[in-house]
């Protein structure tokens, strides 16, 4: 069993941003910028974007956070993110999800200019993500993409099972997967027999948000396990969806939770925003 090292690669990622970032300013004299907007006081959703931030500050970003109180209307958000369309010196637009409930999410995705839509959450880009073109990517399946490239793991013909079918998550996961020639099968909590899908997988990527769902007896022998939940338990530590303890030895390759898929969103987001950038040079 060998484990998927997201930790270490996305520090690779980091460095190499770091460095183009580094040839954009003195080349084109432009510095990447990214806008992230935060709605209400969701402790879990400030610590993401003070990651975020903290990221954008040592690759050399220019970045800026939109803190609003959850009380603001729909009405003031799309007029803060029609502010960030207009500013020049942002290329890349984040809205932390989840938004508070009186606030339609689809409507305040669709405000953000595509070619700024660094979560790849746009509907523009996810029809172009579906019908193979370039486009922004949700960060997240985008991470899992690039950790199957670092570690030379051929997709081609591979039975691929991805549990979770979110649009930030599964759905576009399974864009990627279909793309890179895979044939990939979308489970969800109405699959009547989960475990007679992933068992037959030779890879299994799991985005769902339950602890220890993906047990031993549901993977195959030698199969890839990529675990992209993340949930905090009684204890306070963080695990994964998968129960990482009795699957990993039956796994030819597994990422753990913390230090696998996790820091990789991070890493993309930062190559997002400096592919963003690039267009603007
Ligand atoms: P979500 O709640 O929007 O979607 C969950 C999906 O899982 C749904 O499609 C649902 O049908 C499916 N599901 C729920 N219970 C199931 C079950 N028992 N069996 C099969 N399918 C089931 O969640 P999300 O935003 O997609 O996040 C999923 C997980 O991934 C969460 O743990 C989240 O914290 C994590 N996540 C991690 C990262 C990262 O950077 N690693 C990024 C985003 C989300």
């Amino acid at each position: 069993m060998q484990l998927i090292d997201g930790k270490t690669l996305a520090q690779k990622v980091h460095t190499s941003v770091a460095n183009e970032v580094e040839q954009l300013k003195q080349e084109k004299n432009i510095v990447p910028g990214l806008a992230v907007i935060l709605v209400g006081d969701d402790p879990a959703s400030h610590a993401y974007v003070k990651m975020k931030a903290k990221a954008c500050e040592k690759v050399g970003f220019y970045s800026i956070s939109h803190n609003m109180p959850d009380t603001i209307s729909q009405e003031e958000i799309i007029a803060t993110i029609e502010m960030m369309n207009a500013n020049p010196r942002i290329d890349g637009i984040l809205v932390q999800l989840p938004l508070p409930k009186h606030v339609d999410t689809d409507k305040i995705l669709e405000v953000i200019d595509p070619k700024k839509d660094v979560d790849g959450f746009h509907a523009y880009n996810v029809g172009r993500l579906v019908t193979g073109l370039d486009s922004f990517v949700a960060c997240t399946p985008l991470g899992v993409m690039k950790m199957f490239e670092e570690y030379n793991i051929d997709l081609e013909g591979k039975d691929v099972c991805v549990v979770g079918a979110s649009n930030i998550v599964g759905k576009p996961m399974a864009a990627l997967l279909l793309n890179a020639n895979a044939t990939v099968t979308v489970t969800h909590i109405f699959t009547k027999d989960l475990k007679a899908h992933t068992s037959k997988a030779d890879i299994v990527v799991v985005g769902v948000g339950v602890p220890g769902l993906i047990k031993e007896d549901m993977i195959k022998d030698g199969a890839i396990v990529i675990d992209i939940g993340i949930n905090r338990i009684e204890n306070g530590s963080l695990v994964g969806d998968v129960d990482f303890k009795h699957v990993s030895p039956k796994c030819s390759y597994i990422t753990p939770v913390p230090g696998g898929v996790g820091p990789m969103t991070i890493a993309m987001l930062l190559s997002n925003t400096l592919k963003a950038a690039k267009t603007r040079a």
